[in-house]
């Protein structure tokens, strides 16, 4: 990795400022480590060259007229289930292989004015349905840290891009870990911020209850910076959140001492030994930091966290995956009469994971079976929303793994949907109840990255961002650098 493409946002920015650097060079460096990498990291779906070149100019020319902000300039990537006006927009799927956006979603757009310069588009598991990016109908992305391993899902491409210094920062989205769990695999900082935070236009739809677009950063300082940029209300999602948004920078003050910081003991049943190890000595240095934890709390809802996910996820998936139906959009099979066509199109177009999600849902949601599992799964969501809340009456944050295990290898969890989904089992809580995580790089186990995780209640962004600073100047896993050449 050469000296500009291991760097962070905020010292590209000063370097930048300075006028050590321009975003061209920048830019350029980027697609240099692009090219080098990519047959090895695979973590784009396309490069977009042109559009980088052009912005890069065009940053430039703002910074010499002394117009310069935190990302202006600063190369980076957006998960390819993000619009961007011209660019395809694929999903990682067959059915939109060749689809071509006609709007900007409002986080690209917020980004574009930012002076932001897009490299190009990240790697995915179908639809954003995965923990490994296995599930890509292109292929599947290597972890920059050991390339026979995955590097976590669904944003794995972008997990991977940022650890390979293949962009300054990335966009995922989070509908059960989608952005903490690949964070924690390429040993990353990932936030899914609180839902309602970030604006999902422009998002492709998967879940539409559970899904934040979230940084993929660096460092924390980095996720701070990136989420300003992001944050904030938009009129083109009625779930959007109208409130002020906070200055994040300045939430991050090295003190943490006195806060409260709670361990769901739930969170570490069935987790790997040495991952347990790993978050020991990271709870221990918290401690060090002057927090106050506590080691016994329960959650007791928790266990039944992933049931319901795989109940509500698949029957929103399944009414928002309708409009695949050949006549609108993307991908369309030929075939003798519109009937054939659709039932074709969507048996093609669709890789298997995502039929199965369709069939989950479809079935959840039947006649005869709609209050048995739809209507049930959501009561216990108001269950484990309620335990969050008393929880959050005692403590700022509740600390967990991001992931009971480390990065896997590439088949280890493919024949068995169950053993991949529990990949997710400490994040999805997080999305179930609605509220705000980030998981920050904690340690390694034989050069396998660990990541640990923090959670914290509705716009608690701030404090989520005060401790994992202080924790990351402390300790400097973020600072170490994939070995990829
Ligand atoms: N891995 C989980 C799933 O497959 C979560 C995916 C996500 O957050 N998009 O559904």
């Amino acid at each position: 990795m050469n000296d500009l493409t291991s760097l962070t946002i905020h010292e590209a920015h000063d370097l930048l400022k300075q006028k050590k650097v321009s975003s061209l060079e920048l830019t350029k460096a980027h697609l240099e480590r692009i090219a080098a990498v990519e047959p090895k990291v695979k973590a784009y779906v396309s490069v977009t060259e042109e559009i980088a070149l052009a912005q890069a100019h065009e940053a430039d020319a703002r910074i010499s007229r002394g117009e310069i902000g935190p990302l202006t300039g600063i190369p980076m990537q957006l998960k390819d289930n993000l619009a961007v006006n011209g660019t395809r927009t694929t999903c990682s799927s067959k059915m939109l292989e060749n689809f071509v956006s006609p709007y900007d979603s409002t986080v690209a757009k917020r980004l574009k004015t930012a002076g932001a310069v897009l490299l190009g588009k990240g790697n995915m598991d179908e639809f954003a349905m995965g923990s490994s990016t296995e599930n890509s109908a292109f292929f599947p992305t290597k972890n920059p840290w050991a390339l026979d391993r995955v590097p976590g899902g669904s944003s794995g491409g972008p997990a991977a891009a940022v650890a390979a210094g293949e962009c300054l920062f990335s966009l995922g989205s989070d509908t059960g870990g989608s952005i903490r769990q690949p964070a924690s695999f390429c040993s990353i900082t990932g936030l899914k911020p609180t839902y309602g935070l970030v604006s999902r236009f422009g998002l492709v739809a998967f879940a539409s209850s559970l899904d934040q677009i979230g940084p993929m950063t660096k460092d924390v300082r980095d996720s701070a910076t990136v989420l300003q940029a992001i944050a904030g209300y938009d009129s083109m999602d009625s779930t959007s959140a109208n409130r002020p948004v906070p200055d994040y920078s300045a939430s991050l003050k090295d003190n943490i001492t006195g806060m409260k910081i709670g361990v769901p003991k739930e969170y570490f049943d069935g987790v790997d030994a040495d991952v347990g190890e790993v978050l020991k000595r990271a709870m221990g240095q918290l401690a060090q930091l002057g927090a106050i934890i506590d080691y016994n709390v329960s959650l007791p809802s928790t266990p039944y966290a992933l049931a319901v996910y795989y109940i509500l996820a698949p029957s929103e998936a399944s009414a928002n995956l309708a409009r695949y139906d050949g006549v609108k959009y993307g991908f369309s099979a030929n075939a003798p009469t519109m009937w054939h066509s659709m039932e074709q199109t969507r048996q093609q177009g669709f890789g298997p994971e995502v039929k199965r999600r369709i069939m989950l849902g479809t079935y959840a949601l039947s006649s005869g079976y709609y209050d048995a599992y739809y209507l049930k799964a959501q009561k216990v969501r108001t269950l484990i929303r309620r335990e969050f809340d008393e929880a959050f009456k005692k403590y700022d944050a509740l600390v967990t793994p991001t992931s009971p295990t480390p990065p896997f290898k590439f088949g280890d969890k493919v024949a068995d949907p169950v053993k991949m989904y529990l990949s997710d089992v400490d994040t999805i809580p997080v999305n179930i109840a609605g509220i705000a995580g980030i998981s920050v790089p904690a340690g390694f186990i034989e050069g396998l990255p660990v990541g640990m995780q923090l959670i914290g209640p509705s716009f608690s962004e701030e404090t989520l961002f005060r401790i994992a600073h202080a924790y990351q100047q402390a300790t400097g896993w973020h600072k170490l650098r994939a070995p990829v050449q």
